[in-house]
This record gives structure tokens, C-alpha cells and sequence, in this order.
């Protein structure tokens, strides 16, 4: 889990150097590709779900402004001002890795700024609420106090997950809960932390293309996870690139 840990925090250092003004959604999901492969490793997002009819076609989801998660890449020009999720995952000697980061396309708004400023502050809160003998509703709750607590909304319908030789295992760790609720976190266990923020209300559908969720008030989202291994203390973040 380390070594796809790694392989998906490499990609995701890429994507920062990459995202710019002009730059198209396709491109960035090319570098990815060529990254993931570059290293033996399968991106498990092209082709998910197995057996499905419309089955995601890219290496990585890219959504741009009110767009929350599962962007399909493609012809669409990155504009100044701009906020970007990249999600990406890979899987590596059986193993996965998966993580995301939302990044400012040039100079953004301060709102916009402020936005993607609290969704990763969020996912350290979780990830700090993520220790051996605590439950999933303690982190739960920690992003939801958060990110609630500077105005903003998390979303229901798509939670956190274990995370392993499938991408998505027992347990789902939502983005609101309640403390002492849920499952017992155990040292060893492996979990994706994701907080989806919205800045406005906090309802969501999903685009005609089957994949693209939106915010229905077409307002901005920001999305940021990291695979994380639960320890007795701090967790041990797998999809941070070790130096
Ligand atoms: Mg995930």
C-alpha cells in the first residue's frame, strides 16, 4: 500500500506543477496515465466499475468549479480563476492508492481560495480524529464541525472508505457524523479520507455523461483525500510523497 501510495502522491505533485490556464482536462488525465503505467501500476478509475454500462473512461476524475467529484476529463480548457479536483487512483502489486487534491487554475477568488483552504483543513481534522481504538463517527464528526463550523457544507452521498485490495472496502467513513458512533478504528487498518465541501446548499446530481456530480445551485465545490494507515498515534499518511 506504501508503493501505491506513493505512485498516486507523484501523480498528484505532477498535477500541481501542471495546472494552468490553457491546459485541457485530457492532458492532465495523459500525464497521469503515463505516470501510473510509467510505474507498473493499473489506474483503477479507467474501466470502473467492472461489468458496468458506462463504465468511467479516464485514469483520473477532473471537476472544475461546480463540479464535486467524477469529472470526466476531456476537450475542456483550464481558465484563469478556475478551481480544479483532481482524484486519482492506482493500484500497485495488488494493492490500492487513492487520493485527491483541488487546485487553483492561476489567480482565483479569495472566496474560492478560502474554499480550498478549509477542505484540506477538513481532511487534516479527520485525519487527526483517526487513531486505534477511536470510531469512524469521531472523524466523521471532526470534518463535519469543520468545515459546518466556516459556513460551508459536506456532502451525504458520497462518503470515505476502507480502502485495500479494493478501492472501496468496509468501512465508509461519511463526511458527517456523530462521535462515538460507528466502526472501532484498529491499528493496521487502511481508509481513504475525502471531504466534499460545498459553499453552497448542500444538494448534488449527476451529470447526463453518468459520472459528473454537480452542485444543484451550481455554486463551488472542493474536494481533498488522502489513503491514510491507522497507528495508535498520528495516522500514517500513505498518499503523501515521502521525501
Ligand atoms: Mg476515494
Amino acid at each position: 500500500m506504501h508503493r501505491a501510495g506513493q505512485v498516486v502522491a507523484e501523480v498528484l505533485d505532477t498535477m500541481r506543477e501542471q495546472v494552468a490556464p490553457g491546459v485541457t482536462t485530457a492532458m492532465l488525465n495523459e500525464t497521469a496515465e503515463s505516470i501510473i503505467r510509467g510505474h507498473n501500476a493499473i489506474p483503477s478509475f479507467l474501466g470502473y466499475p467492472p461489468g458496468s454500462v458506462h463504465p468511467f473512461p479516464a485514469s483520473i476524475c477532473a471537476s472544475v468549479n461546480e463540479e464535486l467529484v467524477h469529472g470526466i476529463p476531456g476537450p475542456r480548457v483550464l481558465q484563469e480563476g478556475d478551481i480544479v479536483s483532481i482524484d486519482v487512483g492506482a493500484i500497485l502489486d495488488g494493492y490500492h492508492g487513492d487520493a485527491a487534491i483541488t487546485l487553483p487554475v492561476g489567480e482565483i477568488s479569495p472566496d474560492a481560495q478560502r474554499l480550498l483552504e478549509v477542505t484540506e483543513a477538513a481532511l487534516y481534522e479527520g485525519i487527526a480524529a483517526a487513531k486505534a481504538g477511536y470510531r469512524s463517527g469521531d472523524v466523521s464528526a471532526a470534518i463535519q464541525a469543520y468545515v459546518e463550523g466556516h459556513g460551508y457544507n459536506v456532502v451525504r452521498e458520497y462518503t470515505g472508505h476502507g480502502i485495500g485490495r479494493k478501492m472501496h472496502e468496509e468501512p465508509q467513513v461519511p463526511n458527517h457524523g456523530l462521535r462515538g458512533q460507528g466502526v472501532r478504528l484498529r491499528k493496521g487498518m487502511t481508509i481513504a479520507l475525502e471531504p466534499m465541501v460545498l459553499v453552497g446548499a448542500r444538494h448534488v446530481r449527476t451529470l447526463d455523461d453518468h459520472w459528473a456530480v454537480v452542485s444543484c445551485d451550481g455554486k463551488l465545490n472542493a474536494h481533498f483525500e488522502h489513503t491514510i494507515a491507522i497507528t495508535d498515534g498520528e495516522a500514517e499518511i500513505l498518499t503523501r510523497r515521502e521525501a
